[in-house]
């Protein structure tokens, strides 16, 4: 920021980090918009500091100084126009601070911070909706989604992470255009349900896309199987959710499909993932790892509580796997939340606590 105010340019802090600041959290990261030029960006800080990754959009990654693991996206002030997809612009171009925070999504999202003068230019209220704790577009909200979609699904995400409401005019917007959120690609609805359920807020999450309808164009197998299909049992996926006391959202994910329909087990209760479980997790485009936990938790739900009759190798068997103890976690919640009873959780730990260590590595690879 210094060395840009150095050279003569106006440079802010924008966005999700001005947001961050003024509640007082540490951001992620810092974006950076300014009146210069990407080229005059890349001299300012020469070849060796600079990345041209997103030039065409007026996006330069600055590097730290030497030694320095820090990057910094700076940005031209800049317009989007030309939406026709529905899901990103035709064109930009630069244009003042102001015009860029009308491109925003989000007042909350729309702020400019000067940190050498600490001063916040704010020309979308920003700040009265972050008092008053709301999440409100910015201009219309229908245009706003019509632009981009994937917009109602973060109106969704920001309402719920920070524990805000939503706007009531921008959720009847959502809630009028969801059933076009699926033209948005898989990997960023994706990366927005990755985002809402690692978050502890994952039931409120949950609950407002269910509200707004999103979640049935988002996780249709969800919403067959418990909203639609049996209102009782969703509210009890609400329950577990909310108590899961995990950051993973694999996890998390597994909870919310707990009651797709799994195949029939007899006697021996750990079958191959059920193909609905599976289904979803290949349509999302989640990853490999991802779709082997989500379907390794779905798999041996009801394991533990088969184990207390069981020979200790079935117990060491599960718990050698990388993920034994978010099925843990996620069995004895949803026990309690199902009004099973819970016992078996608890001698499992016990007797995990009971066996050495080493005895519970994972085997070799060979
Ligand atoms: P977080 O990184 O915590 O998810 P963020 O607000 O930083 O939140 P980013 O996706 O990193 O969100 O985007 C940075 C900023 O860019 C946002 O604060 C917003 O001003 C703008 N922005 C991002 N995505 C969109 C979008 N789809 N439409 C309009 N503006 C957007
Ligand atoms: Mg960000």
């Amino acid at each position: 920021m210094r060395e840009l105010t150095a050279a003569g340019f106006t440079a802010y802090w924008a966005g999700g980090c001005v947001r961050d600041l003024l509640r007082g959290i540490d951001p992620n990261d810092y974006d950076v918009a300014t009146n210069a030029r990407p080229e005059q960006v890349r001299a300012l800080f020469g070849p060796r500091r600079t990345l041209a990754v997103g030039e065409s959009f007026g996006v330069i990654i600055v590097l730290g100084p030497k030694g320095s693991t820090d990057k910094v996206e700076v940005a031209t002030f800049r317009q989007e126009g030309d939406y026709h997809d529905g899901r990103r612009p035709g064109q930009v171009s630069f244009c003042t601070p102001e015009e860029d925070a009308l491109r925003r999504d989000f007042t909350i999202n729309g702020m400019f911070f000067d940190p050498l003068t600490e001063t916040v230019h704010d020309f979308v209220g920003g700040q009265g909706d972050l008092q008053r704790r709301l999440v409100r577009a910015i201009g219309n909200p229908r245009d706003r989604m019509t632009e981009d979609k994937l917009r109602m699904l973060r109106a969704v995400r920001f309402a719920a992470v920070l524990d805000f409401e939503l706007d009531a005019a921008t959720a009847h917007a959502v809630a009028e255009m969801s059933a076009e959120v699926t033209i948005v690609s898989a990997e960023r609805i994706a990366q927005e349900l990755r985002k809402m359920l690692a978050d502890r807020h994952r039931a409120r999450a949950m609950q407002m896309c269910a509200d707004l309808s999103l979640l049935q164009q988002i996780v249709p197998e969800a919403d067959e199987s418990s909203i639609r299909g049996n209102p009782e049992r969703w509210q009890s996926v609400l329950q577990i959710l909310g108590q899961l006391s995990t950051t993973r959202f694999e996890t998390a994910f597994a909870a919310l499909l707990r009651d797709v329909p799994q195949p029939k087990t007899g006697k021996q209760r750990l079958e191959p993932a059920s193909g609905t479980v599976l289904a979803a997790c290949l349509r999302l485009k989640l990853s490999n790892d991802e779709t082997d936990h989500i379907c390794w938790l779905s798999d041996h739900r009801g394991a533990i509580e088969a184990l207390p009759e069981k020979p200790l190798c079935e117990f060491k068997k599960l718990a050698v796997h990388p993920l034994y103890k978010e099925l843990f976690e996620l069995e004895r919640v949803a026990a309690r939340v199902e009004g099973r009873p819970d016992a078996a959780y608890g001698w499992a730990e016990a007797l995990l606590k009971a066996i050495p260590s080493d005895e519970l590595d994972p085997p070799p690879l060979v």
